[in-house]
């Protein structure tokens, strides 16, 4: 698609800004530089919603070496995208077939036996190497290894690796508590950490070691190790943000436009179960967009929009495909932009705000947008958010998913 092109009307816009998630990645990546340290970008879930292959370019281009994905299909999809860059994917399927991964040289993590004889399976049929990051479980008792099944996968990787099949390039672990800067168990899970990768080093192996989420990479350089895994820090939401001054920005903007506008009497009550009543004469906005877009229902009277040049207030239930907005005595148009959240920077809600509003975390508020019913479009340096006029020029691109 052309860039410079008019921007056509859309129900809902999902905008991402490619260019904060470059200067994101910059930002993380110069931290993790400063302790010697790589940086892999994970773009799972689609890139947290802002688009993988789009979350993945820019990362890349941002400084990122690696990148990390849930799956083998996530990262095929980055390969069938034309990323060469390293790759690695961490869930697998309890029968998964690793061929592909191998012979696209996806690196898999390895947390039990099965997993390892699956892919010397694939490295035996195509004739490669398989490379592998095992994983331990370090007190999160989510993903990886017990400490007790450890020495026996670190064994049998050894062999595997000694036969030919594999080879061991990292061993990596995930914190619980991360985002609670000074929690005793990031000290603890650190020291299991060392001790699983003293057992690889007497069982000889000489892999890399990787430790660190968003909040460990900007509080704690100490556990940067060689690698570290920011995620949601690359999307420009910080998740120690009252830790730290890093100035990161939101790369993602939902936006709609209002589609019909009216006056409305005192007393009248507005959407399901009339749960909001005008207090005074008032025109209220309707917008196109509601919980079956990923605008939560748990929203409907904690929070506002930014339209017409101000925060309005959402008036009653947002329903599945629309919702009201209190306007006032102010002129409101149908045409008219609203911003539903954004960086924040001309007054919008953020996504961490709309988190907060419903006791949740950013993270489920992007992720939630992965299939808007509307368009995903990329842009770099942002949108152009709050011109009011009816078709406005904007450089960007047809999200590439
Ligand atoms: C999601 C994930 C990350 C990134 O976490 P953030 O908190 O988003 O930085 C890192 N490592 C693993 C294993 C993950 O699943």
């Amino acid at each position: 698609m052309d860039a410079h092109q008019t921007v056509p009307p859309s129900r809902a816009e999902l905008v991402v800004d490619a260019e904060a998630i470059r200067q994101n990645v910059a930002l993380l990546a110069e931290t993790a530089r400063r302790s010697g340290a790589a940086t892999m970008a994970v773009v799972k879930a689609d890139g947290y919603g802002h688009g993988a292959l789009t979350a993945a370019n820019a990362a890349l281009a941002g400084g990122a070496r690696w990148l990390g994905v849930r799956s083998q299909a996530e990262a095929l999809h980055l390969r069938a995208g034309g990323v060469t860059a390293d790759v690695l994917c961490w869930l697998h399927e309890p029968d998964e077939d690793f061929t592909e991964a191998v012979r696209q040289r996806v690196a898999v993590s390895v947390a039990a036996p099965r997993t390892l004889h699956s892919l010397i399976a694939a490295a035996r049929r195509t004739g490669l190497v398989a490379h592998v990051h095992l994983k331990i479980d370090t007190g999160l008792s989510r993903n990886g290894a017990t400490g007790a099944d450890w020495p026996g996968l670190v064994a049998a990787a050894a062999e595997a690796e000694r036969a030919g099949h594999v080879v061991v390039d990292a061993v990596w672990s995930h914190l619980a508590c991360a985002d609670e800067p000074g929690h005793p168990s990031i000290d603890a899970q650190a020291a299991r950490f060392d001790e699983a990768w003293q057992t690889a080093r007497a069982a000889g192996l000489r892999p890399l070691r990787h430790l660190a989420n968003s909040a460990a990479t900007l509080t704690r350089p100490d556990l940067h190790f060689d690698l570290v895994r920011p995620g949601i820090a690359c999307y420009g939401l910080n998740p120690v943000a009252d830790h730290t001054d890093v100035r990161l920005r939101p790369a993602m903007t939902l936006r709609s436009r209002v589609v019909l506008v009216k006056r409305v009497a005192a007393g009248e009550g507005v959407s399901y179960g009339l749960t909001w009543t005008a207090a005074r004469d008032t025109t209220l906005a309707l917008i196109p967009i509601g919980y079956a877009d990923g605008v939560p229902r748990l929203l409907s009277g904690r929070m506002s929009v930014w339209l017409a040049g101000a925060r309005r207030p959402i008036a009653g239930r947002i329903c599945m495909d629309q919702f009201v907005v209190d306007c006032g005595d102010d002129v409101v148009e149908p045409g008219d932009p609203v911003v539903l959240f954004g960086p924040g920077d001309h007054g919008e809600p953020t996504a961490t705000e709309w988190a907060d509003a419903i006791g949740t975390i950013d993270y489920e508020i992007v992720t939630g947008m992965h299939r808007p019913r509307g368009r995903r479009i990329v842009v770099d340096g942002g949108p152009v958010l709050l011109d009011a006029g009816r078709a406005r020029s904007e450089q960007h691109a047809e999200a590439d998913e």
